[in-house]
């Protein structure tokens, strides 16, 4: 028989404890602030969460994570009550876990191969890298971080500060390069500052992620837009490497009558307004956000559910979220359509717009839209939409959130005609993110459209280790 802790629970009782319940922010009082919805598990919960975990030999759950964290490790350690162990174990692999923790969809990735998911609910592996990566900031003192590599003279650059850029920064430093990103706004942190709200990820706690990277030695210089301020052509004069991870910020619009009615945003801009500019805070903001009382936002995945929780937030009464197929098909997280149905956000499902009406002098008024029934798939494999005759009617509104998705980012492939794209803009790369040019790797949403920020991060690590060989392999050949 093998030695167990005298607390350890037995392999029976194990099985018998339930899947842990995240505390909420109560839905009548959040939806009127940007207070963070999802609490934190207490160390009790995480422990007794961790216990869950049967440490299968075969891993499945990291091979269904892009990083690759070892999480029967890291989840030993919580059970254990060992949180510096579990803090080291997770930040081998993974440079934001508090980030991660919060907006990862953790159902569709490593909780999706969970073995206990067989049988009832997988372990809360994003509960408990939540409250690794939180317990591990409020004790820094006891999680040592493991000192960069001998500096190699080499200098790399990074363009944009997203979590692709800046995971690709922090591997580079580590192995001993001189690392520089530039990043196009104020402030660091692409998509999960300027489109993830508040109340789904503080910003404080971006801010110390961020701090993390700056200790190894990561100069990170904003407002540099590489293309306009910068050419590609001059950085390769100065860089030995170049990581592009520039995101996919361009906005789709609906091509609709009445799209450039006041009144009418893209996602992109009214979250930059209120996540980046700070336009929720109190009045007057320097880049204030139309505050209308209803709001209609078109669109189903993460940024339509961001958006209409936003509206709903600085003041919204009727808070609309209008979508062309059923919720089956909605590509937004599970939890995120629970806590918008929770915070009373009205869903309106098989319906499209086909016009937006306005007023004389040129506000928004109200939308029309038309019924739709679901015909055969598409090539995306879901049901297609198909228009109802003689369905249309109107929605009477004072704003339009447009939250359709985003195409390739084109300011600084514009610029660079060297760089291989593909039908989309998107930059073309290898599996581990070469370009045409030898020295240029890409990686995130530019070479893959809008997709997650694990996947993002997982190109800028691969990136890293191939930027690594690159350099050392050209060194060795001179
Ligand atoms: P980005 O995060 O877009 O970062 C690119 C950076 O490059 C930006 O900072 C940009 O300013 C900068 N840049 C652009 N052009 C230049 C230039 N020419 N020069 C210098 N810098 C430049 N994913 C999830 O996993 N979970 C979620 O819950 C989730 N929610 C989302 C909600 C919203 C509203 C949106 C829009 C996306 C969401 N996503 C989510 C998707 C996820 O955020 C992205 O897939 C991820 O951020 C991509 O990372 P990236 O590093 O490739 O690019
Ligand atoms: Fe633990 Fe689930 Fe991973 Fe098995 S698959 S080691 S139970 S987290």
């Amino acid at each position: 028989m093998t030695a167990r802790k005298p607390d350890a629970p037995t392999a029976k009782e194990r099985l018998a404890i339930e899947r842990a319940k995240m505390p909420e922010q109560d839905a009548a009082e959040r939806s009127a602030n940007f207070g963070e919805v999802n609490l934190g598990l207490s160390a009790d919960a995480a422990i007794r969460e961790a216990q869950r975990c049967l440490r299968c030999k075969k891993r499945p759950c990291v091979a269904g994570c892009p990083v690759a964290v070892d999480i029967p490790e890291f989840v030993t350690a919580v059970a254990e009550g060992d949180f510096p162990a579990a803090a080291r174990i997770l930040k081998r692999t993974n440079a934001l876990p508090a980030v991660c923790g919060r907006v990862c969809p953790q159902e569709t990735q490593c909780e999706a191969e969970c073995v206990r998911g067989l049988k009832g609910a997988p372990v809360a592996v994003g509960y408990l890298e939540r409250f690794v990566a939180d317990w591990a900031m409020a004790h820094p003192d006891q999680v040592a971080a493991e000192p960069p590599a001998a500096p190699t003279g080499r200098k790399v650059c990074v363009v944009g500060a997203g979590p692709g850029g800046l995971t690709a920064a922090g591997e580079l430093a580590r192995l001993g390069h001189d690392v520089t990103v530039f990043e196009a706004l104020h402030d660091a942190g692409g998509v999960l500052r300027y489109g993830i709200p508040e109340f789904r990820l503080p910003k404080v706690i971006l801010d110390r992620e961020v701090a993390e990277l700056a200790k190894l030695g990561v100069a990170i210089e904003c407002n540099v837009i590489v293309g306009k301020t910068l050419t590609l052509e001059a950085i390769r004069r100065e860089f030995d490497a170049t990581f592009i991870a520039n995101g996919a910020g361009l906005p789709v619009f609906l091509g609709c009558e009445g799209e450039n009615l006041n009144g009418v945003y893209s996602a992109n801009e009214f979250l930059t307004r209120v996540n980046l500019m700070g336009a929720y805070l109190d009045e007057p903001a320097r880049t204030p956000v139309i505050r209308g009382r209803r709001v209609v936002v078109v669109g189903g995945g993460n940024t339509a559910m961001d958006a209409v929780r936003t509206a709903r937030r600085i003041g919204a009464e009727r808070a609309m979220i209008y979508y062309r197929r059923t919720e089956a098909e909605m590509p937004a997280r599970a939890e995120e359509i629970k806590h918008a149905k929770e915070e009373g956000v009205a869903f309106h499902l098989l319906e499209a717009p086909t016009a937006i009406l306005g007023t004389p002098d040129g506000w928004v008024r109200a939308i029309r839209m038309r019924k739709m029934e679901l015909g055969a798939p598409d090539d995306s494999g879901r049901r297609r939409p198909v228009p109802i005759p003689d369905s249309e009617h109107e929605v009477a509104c004072d704003v339009v959130v447009v939250a359709v998705g985003t195409g390739a980012n084109p300011l600084l492939t514009a610029s660079a005609p060297e760089l291989k794209l593909n039908k989309w803009g998107n930059i073309e790369t290898d599996e581990s993110g070469r370009t045409s040019l030898p020295d240029v790797f890409a990686g995130g949403d530019i070479v893959r459209g809008g997709a997650t920020v694990i996947l993002a991060m997982g190109d800028g690590k691969r990136a890293a280790a191939a930027i690594d060989e690159y350099l050392r392999t050209r060194d060795a050949d001179k």
